[in-house]
């Protein structure tokens, strides 16, 4: 059985976590004062309108759509600097760290957590990745509203491992190609995550580099 695999982290301050589904944003009596300072309402004012109390507990308030009461639009939070110790030290909870069904969820929701396989789960999937992608059509990807293009963690390892050319030189995968490899990320516990090409794989390098010494180097590199 696989270990859980470590992660790295870099917010892309895309807002999800601020309004992934119902739930709780903790908050102490003593951050009050400044949350309502940031949002620039008396300390009263704050806690009659953001604040609930739940089984002796105080919660910042969501709206109804699960949003909690201090994400405006854009995904800025009303309060950054003030924010609760929650939101500041995610994704580093404890029961994130240890890996499992926490670490899962947390992944499958925040696009800024990169797990970064093992070094034998990387040398087993990623020559059938390669054998997928070679195979596949390639067609330019169209880019986001921002103009980036986004890559898939086995794209960026496969590059990484110098099986594809440096990132915007290929292309992108058509539909087809990318749904083959999320299938095989999902048949061999291959960590899944996607995000905007420059960012995403300048992290996922450093992810490597940091957890693992460098990324995997494949016994027969086609284009060695
Ligand atoms: S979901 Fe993750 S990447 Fe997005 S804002 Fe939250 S912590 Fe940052
Ligand atoms: S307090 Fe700010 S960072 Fe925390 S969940 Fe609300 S909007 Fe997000």
């Amino acid at each position: 059985m696989i270990a859980a695999p470590d992660f790295v982290f870099a917010c892309h301050r895309c807002g999800l976590c601020c309004r992934a589904g119902h739930g709780r944003v903790w908050v102490e009596a003593e951050d009050l004062p400044a949350l309502a300072e940031a949002c620039g309402e008396s300390e009263a004012s704050f806690t009659a309108r953001r604040v609930l109390v739940d089984e002796g507990r105080l919660s910042l308030r969501e709206r109804a759509d699960g949003c909690c009461t201090l994400l405006e639009d854009g995904n800025q939070c009303r309060a950054y600097e003030a924010r609760p110790a929650q939101c500041r030290s995610f994704p580093y909870w404890p029961e994130i760290l240890s890996g499992g069904a926490a670490l899962d969820a947390a992944a499958g929701m925040c696009p800024g957590i990169q797990r970064i396989p093992e070094r034998a789960l990387a040398e087993n999937v990623l020559p059938r990745a390669a054998t997928l992608i070679l195979k596949a059509s390639v067609a330019p990807t169209q880019p986001d509203a921002r103009g980036e293009r986004w890559l898939c963690s086995l794209e960026a390892d496969l590059e990484l491992a110098g099986w594809l050319p440096p990132s915007g030189r290929h292309g992108g995968l058509d539909q087809t190609a990318r749904r083959q490899l999320e299938n095989l990320a999902a048949a061999t516990g291959y960590p899944w995550s996607t995000g905007p090409a420059t960012r995403f794989f300048a992290e996922r390098a450093a992810g490597w580099q940091a957890l693992r010494g460098g990324a995997p180097r494949l016994a027969s590199d086609p284009q060695e």
